[in-house]
């Protein structure tokens, strides 16, 4: 898919903060994010949803969800998993993702409101929490 923005971040067209690559996927903050760590998870592959994913696509993608999540659970009290699939579900992007957004009391997080902005170097410096738990 050509005109693919996820495609584009698998393959560097696009800048992203990358937090974790290897042969099959790819995990990179969310431009807007719910909350600071707030990652996408893409198999390199294109698949429009879930359910057009390759098998072993889907099993390596799933396992750098674990991944992002152990790291992200270090961090703070709690995580949520989404994944969005076709627009009358909420998905903006048709490249299938999980978004991994970590979450603590009181963040006052709702879904479907404007997301806060955070700075350069709060930013910063949750790519580095998330990539230093990366190994445990
Ligand atoms: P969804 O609604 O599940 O399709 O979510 C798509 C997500 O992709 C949104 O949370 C966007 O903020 C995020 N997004 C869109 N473009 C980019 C980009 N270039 N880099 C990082 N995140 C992006
Ligand atoms: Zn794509």
């Amino acid at each position: 898919m050509n005109d693919c923005i996820f495609c584009k971040i698998a393959k560097k067209e696009i800048r992203s903060d990358i937090i974790y690559e290897d042969k099959k996927t790819l995990a990179f903050l969310d431009n807007h994010p719910a909350s600071l760590g707030h990652t996408l998870v893409i198999s390199k592959a294109h698949a429009e949803t879930l359910d057009k994913l390759d098998e072993k696509d889907l099993k390596s993608l799933i396992l750098t969800v674990q991944k992002i999540s152990k790291s992200v659970s270090e961090f703070s009290e709690g995580y949520n998993v989404i994944q969005n699939n076709k627009e009358v579900a909420g998905q903006l992007v048709h490249h299938a993702h999980f978004h991994i957004v970590p979450r603590n009391d009181g963040d006052g997080i709702r879904w479907n409101r404007p997301n806060p902005n955070f700075s350069e170097k709060e930013t910063s410096k949750i790519i580095e929490k998330i990539k230093s738990n990366l190994n445990i």
